[in-house]
């Protein structure tokens, strides 16, 4: 595009949509569009087919007065998982909080609860990915009682529980693993964040889990709080 935007901090409730290609202006403000933004962008990519929105120096310009991500990201480090290169968009789209594992502590709840409360992004993702190496690292650590080294150990030590209620429950495969520590990193951000809670209770924001395949480069869901059954994106 040729002209300068203004980004739009206090959307009206009438600007469901879209940051799709077609319109890079409005950001999506209901955690279903927010969804569907993401769905749209992962079958792009997963299709080699980007089309890389906002990537542009008009965007880039415009952005420098403030920010209106229209999701939250919170996703394994892991270097196959690259966030705006998996949803295929560009600057000041998504909110992207990364760690070993999706393993969550203070400032992972702090970054997320940012997000959320004061940029008022309506999606908080969960987002894991098959073959992750810090589950394979709880795993390990649970079968031989030796925790990771140094810091690691913070990471092992999140997963652990997931490892752990997989083991109880029968679940073997490890990308089955994958999904359980999803849900359990979706319940956590929940339990320990009352602003998120509190943001979902009031229908301003949902969390979902994904979890994303290496091969395929396509993202299914895992679960879902907050988002109303009838608008969820089919699975791909
Ligand atoms: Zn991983």
């Amino acid at each position: 595009m040729n002209r300068p935007e203004t980004p739009e901090t206090h959307p009206g409730a009438d600007e469901l949509l879209s940051a799709g290609p077609s319109d890079q202006r409005k950001q999506p403000v209901s955690p279903q569009a927010a969804v569907a933004e993401l769905y749209a962008g992962n079958r792009r990519f997963a299709a080699g087919a980007p089309v890389r929105p906002h990537q542009d120096v008009d965007r880039r310009i415009a952005l420098a007065d403030g920010q209106q991500p229209f999701a939250v990201i919170l996703g394994c480090s892991d270097s196959r998982l690259a966030v705006e290169l998996i949803f295929d968009r560009g600057l000041g789209d998504l909110f992207v909080v990364r760690t070993a594992g999706h393993s969550v502590g203070s400032e992972v709840l702090g970054s997320v609860e940012y997000a959320v409360t004061v940029l008022g992004a309506p999606l908080v993702v969960v987002l894991g990915h098959d073959s992750c190496g810090a589950v394979q690292a709880a795993r390990s650590a649970d079968a031989t009682g030796v925790p990771g080294a140094g810091h690691l150990r913070a990471v092992v030590e999140a997963v652990l529980p997931s490892v752990r209620r997989a083991e109880a429950a029968g679940v073997s495969d490890l990308d089955r693993i994958v999904d359980l520590h999803v849900e359990q990193t979706v319940a956590v951000l929940l339990d320990r964040s009352a602003a998120v809670a509190a943001a979902v209770a009031a229908r301003e924001c949902a969390v979902v889990g994904m979890s994303y395949q290496l091969t395929t480069g396509s993202v299914r869901t895992v679960t879902e709080v907050g988002l109303a059954a009838s608008s969820t994106p089919p699975e791909t």
